[in-house]
């Protein structure tokens, strides 16, 4: 399994810069976790295979080039872009951004070959396919309804938290599988922000390590959604949590497994 963390953030060279100021992942250059740099962070080749998107909660970091990737593909699309959500999610998507004011309503749009975008509905705790993955979304402890999931193409299984506080619900289907081979985990403020980590539902490297005292498999543990005003900081206090396979992602990147 391909999985990119798609860059949001360019240095003076035009060049991918470590900062992540937005969430979208893209795994075998076919599903979009999330879409906030989608359209971004893209290559050519890529705008052209994704047709899946995985949306785990409305946050603007989160969502904030979906339209845009839709609007870039719209004449040529041969079949709708596929949002994949749930239901508190299509429902903010729908009131908040397709609403014809910020963006207009691809759900209701047609270009020559059909519909443009689609959603599919995604029930809680149940797997469902998105092109040749296999996924279970789990609610977390976010401010807004919000899922982590677990992803599995048959051979490798990757558990992405997305955007969460202390959860529970996640680390016991994560820990009920028979293997993890990496975990994506969120780890947005320094220890020292903690208050504020906790009012908006984030975790610190000091929180997140407790979280990791609930995950059973030995895995690959990939630190992302550092905030980049910190980032120096959060290196330094993930580096020093010393726990065995834990690295901070790196935007741009192809990992594979
Ligand atoms: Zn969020
Ligand atoms: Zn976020």
């Amino acid at each position: 399994m391909k999985i990119q963390l798609l860059p949001s953030s360019f240095d003076g060279n035009g060049l991918a810069s470590p900062e992540q100021r937005l969430t979208c992942f893209l795994i075998n250059d076919s599903v979009a976790i999330d879409a906030g740099s989608l359209a971004i962070g893209i290559t050519p080749e890529q705008r052209n295979s994704v047709r899946d998107i995985l949306v785990t909660h409305p946050h603007m970091d989160h969502i904030a080039s979906l339209p845009i990737f839709i609007d870039d593909l719209f004449s040529s699309l041969e079949t709708p872009v596929r949002i994949h959500a749930t239901e508190a999610v299509i429902a903010a998507l729908e009131r908040d951004v397709f609403n014809w004011t910020v963006y207009p309503r691809f759900s209701e749009l047609h270009n020559e070959f059909g519909p443009v975008m689609e959603y599919i509905q995604v029930e809680l705790n149940s797997e469902f396919r998105v092109g040749d993955l296999r996924v279970t979304a789990i609610p977390v402890n976010h401010i807004v309804p919000t899922v982590g999931l677990i992803i599995s193409d048959g051979k490798t299984n990757i558990a992405f938290s997305s955007d969460t506080a202390e959860t529970e619900e996640f680390w016991k289907a994560v820990n009920a599988r028979e293997k993890i081979d990496v975990l994506i985990i969120e780890t947005s403020f320094p220890n020292s922000m903690t208050e504020l980590a906790v009012a908006s539902r984030h975790l610190t490297p000091e929180s997140m390590r407790r979280e990791l005292g609930k995950f059973k498999h030995k895995a690959d543990i990939l630190s992302v959604h550092l905030k980049p005003s910190y980032r120096e900081l959060l290196v330094e206090e993930i580096e020093g949590l010393g726990i065995e396979g834990l690295k901070v992602m790196v935007p741009g990147v192809v990992y594979e497994w």
